[in-house]
């Protein structure tokens, strides 16, 4: 996300502009010396050594190395002070809590994990949550947090912060989430559904700024995130991309969301759970079935194994999910024209098997304009991820977008990035 000609300047001087421009490109690496900085800029070079001396001064930047010489007196580098801020990512799962603290360039410095039903209402959950980031914290060095992001298994109003009629997450609707971690960190946080988390760590693992992506998630439930030319696209209320409950034509499971015929109820992971059980009842064998006979119970996670070690009726449940999510995707190919799916979440983590159904189902039902040059490939799988995304999203938000707002204080403020939202 190098892109600083995205910065939205509001009313502000050349100066600041230029000052802006430069720490952002440092910061990113566009350019590391003076003199790369005034062929960029097109800037002189007293102006440039002005605007270097006033971003060192105000603690954005400093002095490093020699770059190597070519021939006359070598250039000093210039540094991003990486290290005068943390980013805070909290990362809600429908089973677990995953916070992680970084410096300002993403690189994580402490995380820690635990098993959590999310179903167990906001008050206890974010208890929980802030309690595990003040451990992470306590054991830092007190550097300030200069931003936080949360990613919450649900649809979430990226505006306000506050999950919107999220379907496994019963006590959250509407719950304000940013303001609790707002005033317990004294600075600016942004909510936003867990896939778009992952989409944002795709998107920062590729050179392309402009890059056009979908991140399908098929684990329990079924999403995607959509990266529109670099930026996510969150829709007019942050529903965009909530694919797992589009109707699947003839389908008449009922939804986790109170409809029926939703592309989860029919292809989500607990979707797979029933439908192996029934299977299972209704004398389907294999190692599957002798595992639910000798008294296991059924899991998602238990299928997917089994299907990686051959077990036909694993196999066959998690296929038939690829497809129905492939025809779903196809729809989205054809409307979207990404360059890039990434099928992600634990259905899809039997890799080939799940992907070479959702290649064949986008292939045959989408249009060949859309399909040209679209590459489609499974995620790194990594439980990193989330981490990875909420700092891409928080380096977006304070170094692309706000930057101007705060700029002048030295460092974030609730009031400077957010305004007066409460
Ligand atoms: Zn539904």
């Amino acid at each position: 996300m190098a892109n600083v000609s995205t910065l939205r300047f509001g009313a502000q001087t050349d100066e600041v502009t230029s000052l802006l421009r430069i720490v952002n490109m440092v910061r990113v690496g566009d350019a590391v010396t003076r003199p790369e900085i005034g062929r960029i800029t097109g800037l002189g070079r007293g102006v440039v050594a002005q605007r270097v001396d006033r971003a060192v001064e105000m603690g954005f930047l400093e002095d490093a190395e020699y770059a190597p010489s070519s021939g006359g007196r070598a250039p000093r580098t210039l540094r991003f002070r990486a290290e005068r801020g943390r980013i805070v990512v909290c990362a809600l799962g429908g089973l677990h809590i995953h916070v992680g603290v970084t410096d300002l360039d993403g690189a994580i410095l402490d995380e820690a994990h635990q098993a959590w039903d999310i179903s167990r209402g906001p008050d206890e959950t974010l208890r929980t949550a802030t309690s595990m980031v003040d451990d992470l914290l306590a054991r830092g060095d007190g550097t300030p947090v200069w931003g936080l992001v949360v990613g919450l298994p649900g649809p979430v109003d990226f505006e306000t912060g506050r999950p919107v009629a999220p379907p496994i997450m019963p006590g959250w609707n509407d719950y304000d989430v940013r303001t609790v971690f707002e005033q317990r960190y004294d600075a600016p946080v942004w909510v936003d559904n867990d896939v778009n988390l992952l989409a944002a760590a795709e998107r920062s693992r590729r050179r392309d700024e402009a890059v056009d992506l979908i991140y399908c998630k098929v684990g329990t439930g079924i999403g995607a995130g959509l990266v529109s030319h670099g930026r996510l696209h969150r829709g007019a209320n942050g529903a965009a991309g909530d694919m797992g409950h589009v109707r699947v034509p003839g389908a008449e499971q009922v939804c986790r969301c109170g409809k029926v015929g939703c592309l989860e109820a029919v292809a989500g992971g607990w979707a797979l759970v029933r439908d192996a059980g029934a299977a299972i009842a209704d004398g389907a064998t294999g190692p599957l079935a002798e595992a639910v006979a000798s008294g296991e119970t059924l899991t998602l996670e238990k299928i997917t194994l089994a299907a990686g070690r051959g077990d036909a009726l694993a196999i066959s449940l998690v296929q038939a999910s690829a497809r129905q999510v492939g025809e779903a995707v196809a729809a989205l190919v054809n409307m979207f024209n990404p360059g890039v799916i990434v099928v992600g979440g634990a259905v899809a983590s039997t890799g080939e098997l799940f992907l070479a159904e959702v290649r064949q189902r986008v292939y045959e039902l989408s249009l060949p304009l859309a399909t040209r040059d679209l590459a489609i490939k499974t995620s790194e799988n990594d439980s990193r991820e989330p981490l990875r995304g909420g700092v891409d999203l928080a380096k977006e938000q304070l170094f692309e977008l706000s930057l101007p707002r705060w700029f002048a204080e030295g460092r974030p403020t609730v009031a400077a990035v957010h305004g007066a939202h409460g």
